[in-house]
């Protein structure tokens, strides 16, 4: 991100985020994905939003609808939502993987790479102050570390994305705890803590990467072009032609 970038304006955050959802609907650099899915589901919800929720994959539902977390799993979220005074539209929800894995099956180490792009994206065009991931995979991934839910949940920490600075918070995810009392019991708990995180406000963030110009510099994490290039990419094959075109109703979720 340049400075440039830094400044720009919720509504023009808002536009390249849309612009990154077009790079993402096209994308097929999971073959398997790109060929199954009926839609890309991209996120939904606030797109200048202080909280922001990861969760891992869409399943069967999402993939209809073209929305994260429509299903059961997502009741619960809004529900506890409610309870700390939100709503799905306050916050932005998205997922690790933006296209689901057939049959539920977990998401693959190289799709999760090949999606890891998008996801850093939406964080840095968000600008989230507190970003919630919900179970092992959103976690290990933005921590880049194996270390699992059940040790982490509940322990906030200040993490560096790309360039910018947010409180990490890690939460069971509510498909887990929708089978399991107990757990439910403590990721009601945990979500009664982010009122507070969120009035910590943003941490402080890293300074600006020094250039000459002090501007223009390149993220060493985000390589943007490459998502553009995906909509490209030769080796794959390209996305069905019957698959269900979505994308305007999810322009205006966010
Ligand atoms: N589970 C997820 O992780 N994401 C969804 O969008 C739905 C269920």
């Amino acid at each position: 991100m340049s400075s440039q970038e830094r400044e720009q304006s919720a509504s023009e955050r808002r536009e390249a985020l849309k612009e990154v959802f077009q790079q993402a609907r096209a994308c097929t650099r999971c073959a398997e994905l790109a060929a199954t899915r009926k839609t890309v589901v991209f996120g939904a919800g606030n797109a200048d939003a202080d909280l922001m929720f990861i969760g891992e994959a869409p399943g069967a539902s999402e993939d209809e609808q073209g929305v994260p977390f429509v299903g059961r799993a997502g009741k619960l979220l809004e529900t506890l939502l409610g309870e700390i005074g939100q709503q799905r539209t306050d916050v932005f929800i998205a997922n690790v993987l933006k296209c689901r894995p057939p049959g539920n099956r977990d998401p693959l180490p190289i799709e999760i790479d090949n999606c890891r792009d998008y996801l850093l994206r939406q964080v840095e065009l968000i600008q989230p102050t507190v970003i919630c991931t919900l179970g092992n995979f959103s976690t290990k991934l933005l921590r880049g570390d194996p270390r699992g839910i059940t040790r982490l949940h509940g322990q906030p920490e200040v993490l560096v994305l790309g360039r910018r600075a947010v409180r990490l918070y890690p939460i069971y995810h509510p498909a887990a705890a929708l089978y399991t009392p107990r757990m439910l019991e403590t990721l009601r708990e945990d979500f009664t803590r982010l009122p507070e995180l969120l009035a910590l406000g943003a941490p402080e963030q890293p300074p600006p990467a020094s250039s000459p110009e002090g501007e223009g510099e390149e993220l060493p994490e985000l390589v943007t072009d490459d998502l553009a290039d995906a909509s490209t990419a030769s080796a794959q094959p390209p996305a069905p032609a019957e698959q269900k075109d979505s994308s305007v109703d999810q322009l205006g979720l966010f």
